[in-house]
Formats: C-alpha cells, sequence, structure tokens
C-alpha cells in the first residue's frame, strides 16, 4: 500500500521503469503530483507493469499510488473487450476435483484456459485436489484494467472461498500468490490457512525424489511475471529448481528486476509498444544463448506463444520442464 512517508522523492521507480525515459527531476515532479491527487504525465504512459513496486528501495509502493491514481483520472485506456475477460473470469464455472485425503489443493484460478496441454499431470500433481473456477479468481489481474477497486472489494470474498478448499493450498497462478502473501496485509485480511506458490511444491517435490531426476543440460531463459513484482523473493525457487534440474539460466539484459512484461498487461491498449517489447524481450532471450523461454504464469504462456514461435524459440510451460526432467515429457 502507498505510504508516502517512506517516499523521499529518489525517482527510482520511474527512472528505472523500462516504458518511459524520465530523468530524476521528471519522476519527482510526477510522484509529487500523484501525491497531491492530481494528474500526471505518467498515468498516459503506464503499461501497468508493476515493477516500479519492486525499483522503490524504501517500499513506498509507488505503483499502488499510480493505480489509485489511475482509477482515480481513468487515465488507462483499456478496450471494452479487454474489460470484458475481466468480468467473464468471475463467472467462469467451478469444479472441484476431488483429490487423495490429507493432500493439498492446487488452485488453477481461472488459468486452465490459458495452460498448455496436460500441464497438469504426472506424478508431482497425483492425488492433489485441483480446484478452478471463477470462485478462484483473485482479482489481481483487474491492475492491468488501470483499477484497484475491485481487488480491494473482492478480495475478503477471494480468501473466504479458498478457506473452503481446505488447509493447505498450492496457488498455480502468480496473481493469487500476490493476493494471499502481499495485498491482503494491505486490506487487513488474514489468510486462515497455510500455503505455498507452485515454484516451492515443485522445488520441494524435486527435493526429496533426487533419485528421479535426470539432468537436462540445457540454458534456458525465464519470463517472470508482473505479479512477482509483489513477491519478488520467491525467485530463489526458480534458481533452485533450474539447478536441480541440471538447466542454466544464462545471464540475459532483461531478467529479475529488469524483466520485461509479457505485454498481455497492454497488448489490447498500446499493440504497436507490445509489439516492440515482445522482439525486445524474446531477442534477448536468444542473444543470451537460451534454447528455451520458460514461463511461469499462463496469461504470460499464451501472449509469447506467437513471438517466439515467429522468433523460432522453444516457450516452454514450467512444470512441462520439470515434467522433462522427471521423464514424463519429451525433451
Ligand atoms: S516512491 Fe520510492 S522510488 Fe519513487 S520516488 Fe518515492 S522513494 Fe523513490
Ligand atoms: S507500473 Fe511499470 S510501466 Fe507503470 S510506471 Fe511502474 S514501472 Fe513504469
Amino acid at each position: 500500500m502507498w505510504n508516502a512517508s517512506k517516499c523521499d522523492l529518489c525517482g527510482d521507480c520511474l527512472t528505472k521503469c523500462l516504458y518511459v525515459e524520465y530523468d530524476k527531476d521528471r519522476a519527482a515532479r510526477d510522484i509529487k503530483a500523484l501525491m497531491k491527487g492530481d494528474n500526471a504525465e505518467i498515468l498516459g504512459r503506464c503499461v501497468t507493469c508493476c515493477a516500479c513496486r519492486e525499483y522503490c528501495p524504501t517500499d513506498a509502493d509507488p505503483f499502488d499510488l499510480i493505480l489509485k491514481m489511475m482509477e482515480k483520472h481513468k487515465s488507462f485506456p483499456i478496450k471494452p473487450e479487454a474489460m470484458g475477460f475481466f468480468s467473464m473470469a468471475s463467472s467462469v464455472p467451478n469444479q472441484v476435483i476431488k483429490g487423495k485425503l490429507g493432500k493439498p489443493v492446487l488452485s488453477l484460478c481461472v488459468m486452465e484456459m490459458s495452460l498448455p496441454p496436460d500441464a497438469i499431470g504426472g506424478q508431482m500433481f497425483d492425488g492433489l485436489t485441483i480446484a478452478k473456477g471463477g470462485d478462484y479468481f483473485c482479482y489481481v489481474g483487474y491492475v492491468h484494467a488501470g483499477v484497484e477497486t475491485p481487488m480491494a472489494e473482492n478480495a475478503q470474498k477471494f480468501i473466504d472461498n479458498i478457506a473452503k478448499l481446505g488447509s493447505e493450498i498450492i496457488f498455480l497462478h502468480d496473481d493469487c500468490y500476490a493476493m494471499v502473501d502481499a495485498k491482503v496485509k494491505d486490506y487487513g485480511i488474514k489468510v486462515p490457512f497455510r500455503y505455498m506458490h507452485i515454484l516451492e511444491y515443485m522445488r520441494n517435490y524435486l527435493r526429496d525424489n533426487k533419485s528421479k531426476i535426470t539432468k537436462l543440460g540445457k540454458k534456458v531463459a525465464y519470463q517472470r511475471p508482473c505479479a512477482s513484482r509483489y513477491t519478488p523473493d520467491k525467485d530463489v525457487f526458480v534458481d533452485e529448481i533450474f539447478d536441480l534440474i541440471g538447466v542454466e539460466r544464462p545471464k540475459r539484459e532483461y531478467e529479475r528486476e529488469k524483466a520485461l512484461c509479457c505485454t498481455g498487461a497492454f497488448v489490447k491498449v498500446y499493440p504497436t509498444l507490445a509489439a516492440e517489447v515482445q522482439a525486445k524481450n524474446v531477442d534477448d532471450a536468444i542473444r543470451c544463448g537460451a534454447e528455451a523461454l520458460v514461463t511461469l504464469c499462463p496469461m504470460c504462456d499464451r501472449v509469447l506463444r506467437r513471438p517466439t514461435s515467429e522468433r523460432g524459440l522453444r516457450k516452454i510451460f514450467v512444470t512441462d520442464l520439470v515434467r522433462m526432467a522427471l521423464g514424463e515429457k519429451s525433451v
């Protein structure tokens, strides 16, 4: 949540932004205007990648300020068809496929429609209860519509619906994890269940089943989702998983804190910019010697299918990469 008392107007949030060219003075001017509740140039240029939340060295949460002011000034030119996705998400039919007693629940949110075929299967997920549908949609995606209110208004309902599923939940979608691990603190909501991210779950599975792993010996670039800006600490799970399965994460320009958005956030709003960013991102992955780009978010996976295939770069969903090392998918 935006905390003005933590902001020293250093400007890092906007000078580091990969979608504008700001110097410190311009950045400070915009932040000052937003702090007063005024409009500012950045509101018309922000692509809602959430990265400035992570760039801020004092945890003042400038993206929260930007989002609130975007909503106030109605400045994100979201298209009606993109808004339609969000209203559709909450009405996706629910389905709970019961697993074995004592095993955790895997929540797919409403992301099944964007997953590659058979992305959830095999020994890692055997016996888990699988939950999917509108009741398990966390509303964090609304940040890409330039509004926060739906997220705030539905946060408690989301937590309550998830709580009904069981006492131990694994989240596939980074957005849901951002809600339970970060945003609930802003809203003063208690989380009455144990939870973990799917990366942590897979890391644990690999640690416990080292004898089943065949090292892949691949160089792979990683597509970090926007929602990871809320929970950056889990990047260590990606590193450990890659290490356990014999995958090298080569150094690239646009990774970790400097990762580019997959453009799913703004492809309908700024299509020309989105095509440029996709090209920059995929070309960067190829330049660093990666044989493939690995995605964690099903939405990133869907958006990057075309730009990766056009450039001849293989794209692999993270569960498929791990299942390759477990001998369940062709390498
Ligand atoms: S919000 Fe953070 S990064 Fe931005 S000016 Fe304030 S202290 Fe600096
Ligand atoms: S959310 Fe992303 S695009 Fe918007 S100002 Fe912050 S870093 Fe820039």
